[in-house]
């Protein structure tokens, strides 16, 4: 994704498209193919008409945009924001394609989005808005025909609306028709650390096949919220030193290391990282290039560019975050020999969470915390060592193109057993 928060740089459809087509030829398909994979199955725009507190009727319009159900139903978010559009939601669906498909997943990929400003609205107008949505595209998703989750300023609660009008529609319980569920109705206890953990994994297995192991590596993470703080977390559980991390606020440095649950307390209590004490106050900038094993950009977009790219000293970066890294700066990346996992993998917890809850929900609710933890592990590590001894086989090629072509071949294969090609 190359949309910074708040500005439209790239046209996303258009570089979720360029992104398909490098995957298209390192796997040499043809423009049969590449056009089958590229259209998107079904994109729904939807008038959402509602009553607002001072009683007059306010129009919102929404997506749902299908992109390919070869694999299995689409999954994807909804996002509520003040500048989704069409084009958005059809990338992102595109990019759960792939993200599924990496991850194996029985999945296809779908994305929803809401053009609004939801801090702008009550919670009664939120929980109006949300019905109106789910009640709009009701006839489009199902638990085994697109099952939305939540994502940028949608939730739990968010959910919880969702599931209650599909019964109000259908007349029965089906939880399974989305996840991310608040974990009394059906919801996953674990999934709140299922991203950040996830995201540990991967770098803690990146590190034993590249680094010599995770014990002692230096580690930056750039923004501490749901992702970054679990990641910082369990990393240093694991014997990494995290030595940086920060938050819009700025960051925080001790080479000697930080003491994550401390930087926890501090920042659910004083809402600021900066407020730990005994650590260096930095930059978001400074952080990027500290001298470090692994960085992980775990807050915006477009963080990693040409400018800072040449001087980024650690020698593995997880993306937590969706697109945190320009193209311009990943060709850089990849000439220095910097190994760069790339998001649709490392940030894959998330909906990997989403499938085990989904699955919890069908077979009647027998899954324990711990069995979905070890479940979510194994589905990360698996698809970190398919993307490995795929680069060993391809090393002219960079680790996201890589990701890509892994994904794009299996989607390609279910669309051909199928006979859509
Ligand atoms: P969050 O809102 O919980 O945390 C974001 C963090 O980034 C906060 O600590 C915030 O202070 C910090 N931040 C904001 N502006 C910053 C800046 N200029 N510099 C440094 N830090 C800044 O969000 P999150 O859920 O942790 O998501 C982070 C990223 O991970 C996003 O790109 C999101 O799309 C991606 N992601 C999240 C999930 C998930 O399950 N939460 C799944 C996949 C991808």
């Amino acid at each position: 994704m190359v949309r910074k928060l708040g500005e439209k740089a790239l046209d996303p459809y258009e570089n979720a498209v360029m992104q398909l087509k490098k995957a298209v030829n390192v796997l040499g398909l043809d423009d049969e193919a590449f056009e089958a994979l590229k259209t998107h199955e079904r994109v729904i725009q939807v008038k959402i008409p509602v009553r607002m507190d001072d009683g007059k009727t306010r129009i919102f319009i929404g997506w749902r945009a299908q992109h390919n159900s070869a694999l299995g139903p689409y999954k994807g978010g909804v996002r509520y924001h003040p500048e989704t559009d069409m084009s958005e939601v059809m990338a992102l669906s595109m990019w759960m394609t792939w993200k599924c498909s990496l991850l194996q997943l029985p999945f296809g990929g779908g994305k929803g989005g809401v053009r609004v400003d939801p801090r702008r609205l009550s919670f009664r107008e939120i929980e109006a808005l949300s019905r109106g949505y789910f009640a709009a595209i009701s006839r489009f998703v199902g638990e085994d025909l697109d099952i939305p989750a939540p994502d940028v300023y949608t939730n739990p609660q968010t959910m919880a609306w969702y599931i209650d009008e599909y019964y109000r529609i259908i007349g029965h319980n089906i939880f399974g028709v989305v996840t991310g569920k608040p974990q009394q109705l059906g919801g996953l206890g674990t999934r709140i650390v299922a991203t950040g953990f996830g995201v540990a994994a991967i770098a803690r297995e990146a590190a034993n096949k590249m680094l010599g192991g995770i014990e002692g590596k230096r580690v930056a993470v750039q923004g501490f919220g749901n992702v970054g703080s679990y990641a910082a977390y369990y990393l240093s559980n694991w014997g990494a030193k995290v030595v940086a991390v920060s938050d819009s606020s700025g960051g925080i440095y001790d080479p000697k290391g930080l003491r994550i649950d401390e930087v926890m307390r501090v920042k659910s209590e004083k809402g600021k990282v900066i407020e730990y004490p005994d650590a260096k106050r930095i930059s978001n900038e400074e952080l990027l290039t500290l001298d470090v094993d692994i960085l992980i950009p775990a807050a915006l977009e477009n963080v990693i560019t040409i400018d800072n790219a040449p001087k980024i000293k650690a020698k593995l970066i997880v993306e937590g975050a969706n697109g945190p890294t320009t193209p311009e700066a990943d060709d850089i990346l990849f000439k220095r020999g910097i190994f760069v996992v790339p998001d649709i993998l490392a940030n894959a917890g998330g909906v990997t969470a989403s499938w085990i809850e989904w699955v919890n929900n069908r077979t009647g609710g027998w899954i324990t915390d711990d069995e979905a933890m070890r479940k979510l592990e194994e589905k990360m590590i698996t698809a970190f060592r398919t993307l490995y001894s795929y680069m060993n086989r391809r090393s002219d090629i960079d680790p996201r193109t890589a990701a890509q072509a892994v994904a794009v071949e299996r989607v390609y294969n279910a669309m051909k057993l199928r006979g859509w090609i």
